[in-house]
């Protein structure tokens, strides 16, 4: 989705969601496993998606500014490891002013948790010189996936503009990386147009060009009409491109925090939704709940579907991302009768 929002989880480092008796023995159990897993074998995300006959399951985080936020950050990581994602994602804050910070979380969710780690990685700000420093770093560290993006603009700026020597489009960022870098590259695609775009033609256009710049895969900004989804990906494909295209999903807390990011990126709020959310305007609570059905439900007709998986917009909260991913695991949509009947997408 993009830039960071602060947020915190709920819960401690340490703490077992899934607890019952002798839930620490099986919590250690679970790391040892997983940085094993880790450890023998890096995860290039290409080669997972669709290797298996699972939907890959990824959850996005952005870097906190205070410590607080930070501790609040491990503590989501914590909770949702338990849950087995393919591979987590970190963004790149606005004006890559959070460049060594990403870096340095996706490090950290590496070798203490076990887990797949991706950066985001933007053209904001930064002169190819720069941008192949931090790709020279991302190298160094040992990191398999990068999310190649160009950014928006700084805050306090409405339009685009490239920084002198850097690049214009996420394009030429891929362009760059494929030439001269082995990580998997992801971007970004809308399936309800991008907020800047001429027109949806034109994006899709671009999109096209910058998968033949050698994207591996694609991840979604978010969106709450599955339509958009399933009518974007038959357009994609219908002009050649070939990429895997995983629906990015943002369970809802907050009717506020909802308005501001649907306005920034442009989503559509689907009427009946927006009647439901503003009946219960008043009580957070209810908000919560019915954000975790909608997603739920969303995400078992997007894989019934065909979506080859789901990133997550966590907004570093575990508990909907927990309970939602639990679900899908147990009813495993995507091997419905409806699944079997459906036209793959994705
Ligand atoms: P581009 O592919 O360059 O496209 C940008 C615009 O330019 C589009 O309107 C496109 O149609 C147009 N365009 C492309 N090529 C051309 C061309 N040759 N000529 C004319 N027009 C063209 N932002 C962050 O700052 N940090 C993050 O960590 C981050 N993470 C994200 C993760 C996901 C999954 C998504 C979906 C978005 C994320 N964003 C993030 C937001 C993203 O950076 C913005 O939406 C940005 O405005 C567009 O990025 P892009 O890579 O799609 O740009």
């Amino acid at each position: 989705m993009g830039d960071s929002l602060s947020g915190g989880a709920p819960g401690r480092i340490g703490e077992n969601p899934q607890a019952g008796c002798g839930a620490p023995v099986r919590a250690s159990l679970d790391t040892i496993v997983s940085r094993l897993r880790y450890d023998l074998a890096n995860v290039r995300i290409d080669q997972i998606i669709g290797a298996g006959p699972d939907p890959v399951f990824s959850f996005e985080f952005f870097p906190p500014k205070t410590p607080e936020g930070e501790e609040n950050l491990y503590a989501a990581i914590e909770q949702l490891r338990p849950l087995d994602p393919a591979y987590v994602s970190v963004t790149y804050g606005a004006g890559g002013s959070t460049r060594g910070k990403t870096l340095e979380i996706v490090s950290r969710i590496r070798d203490e948790f076990g887990l797949e780690a991706m950066a985001h990685f933007t053209c904001v700000g930064a002169t190819v010189e720069e941008l192949r420093t931090t790709l020279d770093e991302m190298s160094r560290l040992g990191f398999d996936n990068v999310l190649a993006l160009r950014g928006d603009p700084p805050a306090g700026q409405e339009e685009w503009t490239k920084t002198d020597g850097g690049l214009e489009y996420s394009a030429e960022l891929v362009e760059l990386i494929r030439g001269d870098y082995e990580f998997a590259i992801g971007a970004a695609a809308f399936p309800e147009t991008h907020i800047h775009a001429t027109s949806a033609e034109e994006d899709l256009r671009h999109l096209k060009t910058k998968v033949d710049a050698g994207v591996d895969f694609l991840i979604t900004q978010l969106f709450f009409d599955n339509a958009a989804y399933f009518e974007f990906v038959a357009r994609a494909r219908a002009l050649g491109v070939d990429a895997p295209i995983i629906p990015g999903i943002l369970p809802i807390t907050n009717v506020a925090q909802l308005h501001r990011i649907a306005s920034l990126c442009g989503a559509v709020i689907p009427d009946g939704l927006r009647r439901e959310l503003d009946a219960r305007a008043d009580d957070p609570e209810a908000v919560a709940e019915l954000g975790v059905a909608y997603a739920t439900l969303q995400c078992a007709e997007l894989l019934a579907g065909g979506a080859p998986g789901i990133h997550f917009y966590t907004l570093n909260r575990s508990p909907a991302t927990r309970a939602i991913v639990s679900a899908l695991k147990l009813l495993r949509p995507w091997e419905s009768p409806l699944a079997a009947n459906a036209a793959p997408a994705g």
